[in-house]
C-alpha cells in the first residue's frame, strides 16, 4: 500500500472529528443555560475518561511499564501546562476569556496531543497489514466523533460558534494523519514509542476531567447530577466500541 492512501484515511478520521461539533448545528448554545453548560462539561469529562481508559488499555497491552512512566508523564504535563497558563491572568483565545480562555487551550490541546499517540497507532497498523489499518480507521474515525463533541462541549457554550467548534475539532486530529505517515514508513521506530505514547495520552486526558472539569461542573450542578451524566457518557461511548465487530 503507497503512503498517501495512509494519509487519506487518517484525514478521514481527522475529519470525523468535525461531526462532532453538528449538535449544536441543531440546538443552540443559548438554550444550554448554566446548568446546561456544567452537564455538559461533566458529560465531557465522562467522554474523556472513556476515551483514556481504552488507551491505557491498549498501552499496557503493548509495554505496561513504558505505559505507567506515559501516564506519569502525561498528568505532570497537564500539572505544568495548567500552572504556566494560569500566570496569564487576562489570557484571551477569541470570544474567550480568562478562566474559559484556559480551559479551551488546554482542552483542545490535550485532544491535538493525544491524537498524536493516535495517529502513531493508525500507522503502526497499516504497517500490519490494510486489513488491520482500514479497521483502526473506521474505530479511530468513530472513537473521534464524540471527542469532537467534548471539545464543543467546552467550547460552544462559552460563545464559541458551532463551525469553529467544528474546525477546532478537526485540528485538534490533524496529528493523526501527520503522524500516521512516518509511522507507516518505520513501523519498527514507532511502535516502540507507542506504548509511552498511550499512556502519556491516557494521563493527560484523565488528569484534565477528573482535577478541572468535574470540579467545574460541580460548581453549577449538583454532585449527584453531574456524576450520572460522565457516568452515562462514559457507557455510552464504551457501548459503541463493544458494538465494533472484533473491537
Ligand atoms: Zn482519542
Amino acid at each position: 500500500m503507497e503512503w498517501p492512501l495512509v494519509f487519506a484515511a487518517a484525514l478521514l478520521t481527522a475529519l470525523a472529528t468535525g461531526l462532532g461539533a453538528l449538535p449544536f448545528a441543531v440546538v443552540g448554545p443559548a438554550s444550554l443555560g448554566a446548568r446546561g453548560l456544567a452537564l455538559g462539561n461533566a458529560a465531557a469529562a465522562g467522554l474523556m475518561l472513556a476515551a483514556s481508559g481504552m488507551l491505557a488499555l491498549e498501552g499496557v497491552k503493548l509495554g505496561p511499564l513504558a505505559a505507567a512512566i506515559g501516564a506519569v508523564a502525561g498528568v505532570a504535563f497537564i500539572r505544568v501546562s495548567d500552572a504556566v497558563l494560569s500566570r496569564f491572568e487576562d489570557l484571551d483565545l477569541g470570544a474567550l476569556k480568562g478562566a474559559d480562555a484556559r480551559r479551551a487551550i488546554l482542552i483542545v490541546g490535550i485532544m491535538t496531543l493525544h491524537s498524536a499517540a493516535e495517529g502513531i497507532g493508525v500507522g503502526v497498523a497499516f504497517g500490519d497489514g490494510a486489513p488491520l489499518g482500514w479497521f483502526v480507521t473506521i474505530a479511530m474515525a468513530i472513537h473521534n466523533i464524540p471527542e469532537g463533541l467534548a471539545i464543543s462541549l467546552v467550547l460552544v457554550p462559552r460563545g464559541v460558534s458551532w463551525r469553529s467548534a467544528a474546525w477546532w475539532s478537526v485540528f485538534s486530529s490533524l496529528p493523526q494523519p501527520l503522524l500516521a505517515v512516518p509511522a507507516y514508513l518505520s513501523v519498527l521506530v514507532f511502535a516502540t514509542l507507542l506504548p509511552a505514547g498511550l499512556g502519556f495520552a491516557a494521563g493527560a486526558m484523565a488528569w484534565m476531567a477528573v482535577s478541572d472539569m468535574i470540579p467545574e461542573a460541580r460548581r453549577v450542578a449538583d454532585t449527584r447530577s453531574v456524576l450520572l451524566v460522565a457516568i452515562l457518557a462514559a457507557v455510552a461511548m464504551l457501548g459503541l466500541f463493544a458494538v465494533i465487530p472484533g473491537g
